[in-house]
């Protein structure tokens, strides 16, 4: 057994393997209990023509609330799914982004909320189920609901996917393929699934126009146009960018240019200021 020939090496290893795996078992149980105790909090990035400067959709973004401060998604998410936490904080996030968005509608706001869907939730054999309830209880026109997914999720079983894409198609739900591009997938799924829009990531949109001459995020606005797909840039952060993005049939944008993800009071009136901006 080479491992154990290593002896006092081996030793070390099994014990930092041991600290991690104790670590992330507690941080599952914190997460456990965060949420049972309503320590997660949505914020809302808005969507923005940047033609018009309209709100054209927003996208709901989990943090924790905990009593260290605000934990980002990116601390927590991996952990949530490792442990299956994912599906009843998924439900969470869904059942209320659905209630927020119905909020918004009663005060005259039509926006659709995007909604992050992660592998396990998409797989999970009650997802149809799942949204239909939530949609029935929340009362939210489907239409307004968007849920977003990785290339990385259409990957396997190409089967599997189409029917549940399908599925929510025929639920009136829209679907867009977020991080386009940083994915391994095929491209063929493009034609084959129920997808409406896809959001080109950051990382092609950073150095626009100045260390990067935005040929890949020029293709991927030409490959949406061509299969009739609406087209969003992520990360956008200058006026050169958006100057860009117009200049090359891109319209819509979702960046720290225009606002960060707000919570409920700081979006509400940044609606009611945008509102006002536009006439
Ligand atoms: P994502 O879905 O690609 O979300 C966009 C991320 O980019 C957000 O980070 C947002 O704050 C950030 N962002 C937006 N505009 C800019 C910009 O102009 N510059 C820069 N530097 N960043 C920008 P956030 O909120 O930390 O979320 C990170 C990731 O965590 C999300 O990436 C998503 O994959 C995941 N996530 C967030 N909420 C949920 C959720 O409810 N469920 C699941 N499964 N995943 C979630
Ligand atoms: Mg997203
Ligand atoms: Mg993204
Ligand atoms: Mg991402």
């Amino acid at each position: 057994n080479v491992k154990a020939n290593k002896g006092r090496r081996f030793e070390f290893y099994d014990k930092e393997i041991n600290t991690l795996s104790i670590q992330k078992y507690e941080l599952q149980n914190k997460l456990r209990n965060a949420l049972s105790n309503q320590e997660f909090v949505l914020h809302y990035q808005p969507q923005m023509n940047m033609a018009t400067n309209q709100i054209v959709g927003l996208e709901a973004l989990i943090r924790w609330n905990s009593a260290n401060g605000m934990v980002p998604p990116a601390s927590f998410i991996a952990i949530a799914e490792e442990s299956n936490l994912i599906i009843p904080l998924g439900e969470w996030v869904l059942e209320n982004a659905c209630e927020f968005g119905k909020k918004l509608a009663t005060l005259g706001y039509q926006t659709p909320i995007a909604v992050n869907l992660s592998m396990l939730q998409f797989k999970s054999p009650y997802i149809g189920d799942l949204l239909q309830s939530i949609l029935t209880k929340t009362n939210l026109p489907p239409e307004l609901l968007e849920l977003e997914i990785t290339e990385g999720i259409l990957m396997d079983n190409e089967d599997e996917c189409e029917s549940i894409l399908s599925q929510f198609h025929a639920m009136g739900i829209q679907i867009s393929i977020d991080d386009f591009g940083t994915g391994y997938s095929s491209l063929s799924y493009l034609k084959k699934f129920a997808v409406d829009k896809i959001k080109i990531d950051r990382s092609f949109i950073k150095g626009i126009p100045h260390y990067d001459n935005g040929t890949i995020a020029k293709v991927i606005i030409e490959l949406a146009g061509n299969f009739n797909l609406q087209v969003i840039a992520e990360g956008v952060e200058t006026p050169e960018q958006i100057d860009f993005l117009l200049k090359n049939n891109c319209h819509i944008a979702q960046g720290f240019y225009y606002a960060k993800p707000l919570d409920e009071d700081e979006l509400l009136a940044f609606m009611e200021k945008s509102k006002r901006d536009n006439g």
